[in-house]
């Protein structure tokens, strides 16, 4: 397998300020991990990311959402809301995120790799159609999606997202879409306060959203069962021409911002499920991109891991 790592220097860039859990050196520690195993790095393929175009944007945003973000940029460091904050480079940096979705996208249907990994800063996955929210500025993953069904072998899309915290952003933009099935397992009750069992999707798109609540100190191997099973029950229903991953490492049981437990090796089997389902329906395509995780001495670990079985053949 060819794994991508598709990324832009300017992902260290995006400066939330002192003592802010979504800080530069998160994008460091995943890049000297990837670049410090001698037998992975030289197996990978680096691919730089360029920045996303208005329109690929604003196919998932508003252009007053677009608008407000190149604003306050423009005026210096300022908040977007409590927790979300911005600097000089910040909109450079959440162009490059969500144009390096679309990039990884391009290197997978040009068969240049199979899979691939993006350490994006800003991340994405609470970032609604109308406003930034939870570090997130343009949802990068509902922008890679979007740009992935202007393919013409790309219909229907399956965004799986694992981070602790549930992908409210996401769910938003694709809640009456029946093109794009949307999961998310989360801890619950927990931060933004959405992802209940009940909310499956409206209209058209009602059985596309399928959320799983994960109580705080569930057994790993338990959450995992819930995975498969929820991965099994998608299988049944739906065949994506591509999937993606919201790849948020914040329920590391060793993380500062979650209380679930998984581990290392857990993120490996999560993994390898995710790549069976994509084996089977899709040629393998799987795009996985960073949202959370925020210990900076497990995180490049972690990712490592992830990683590691992506290119697992
Ligand atoms: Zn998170």
């Amino acid at each position: 397998m060819t794994t991508a790592i598709v990324h832009h220097p300017i992902y260290r860039e995006h400066e939330t300020g002192e003592g802010h859990p979504e800080r530069p050196e998160r994008y460091e520690v995943v890049m000297a991990a990837l670049r410090g195993d001698e037998q992975l790095w030289p197996q990978l393929l680096e691919v730089q990311a360029g920045a996303a175009t208005r329109g690929a944007v604003q196919a998932c945003h508003t252009p007053q959402h677009y608008k407000t973000i190149e604003r306050v940029v423009s005026e210096g460091t300022g908040y977007l809301d409590s927790d979300t904050i911005v600097s000089m480079r910040s909109m450079d940096a959440a162009l490059t995120a969500a144009g390096g979705v679309c990039r990884a996208v391009d290197a997978v249907m040009k068969s240049e790799a199979n899979n691939a990994f993006l350490p994006v800063r800003p991340p994405g996955h609470h970032a609604t159609a109308e406003r930034a929210m939870g570090f997130c500025l343009f949802n990068n993953v509902a922008i890679g999606a979007r740009y992935a069904q202007t393919h013409p072998e790309i219909e229907r899309v399956a965004i799986v997202d694992w981070d602790v915290h549930h992908g409210n952003g996401t769910q938003g933009i694709f809640y009456d879409d029946p093109s794009v099935f949307f999961f998310s397992m989360h801890q619950y009750p927990w931060y933004p306060g959405t992802g209940a069992r009940g909310e499956t999707g409206v209209g058209r798109g009602r059985g596309y959203t399928l959320n799983i609540p994960v109580r705080a100190a569930t057994r790993a191997q338990e959450q995992r069962s819930m995975l498969d099973a929820a991965l099994e029950e998608m299988s049944q229903r739906f065949k994506p021409d591509i999937i993606f991953i919201s790849a948020g490492f914040d329920a590391h049981e060793a993380d500062p911002l979650g209380q679930l437990l998984l581990t290392d090796e857990d993120f490996t089997l999560m993994t390898r499920a995710v790549k069976q389902w994509a084996a089977s329906a899709c040629q393998g395509r799987v795009i996985s991109c960073l949202e959370g995780g925020y210990n900076l001495g497990t995180l490049g670990g972690t990712v490592r891991s992830h990683v590691r079985e992506l290119m697992a053949e």
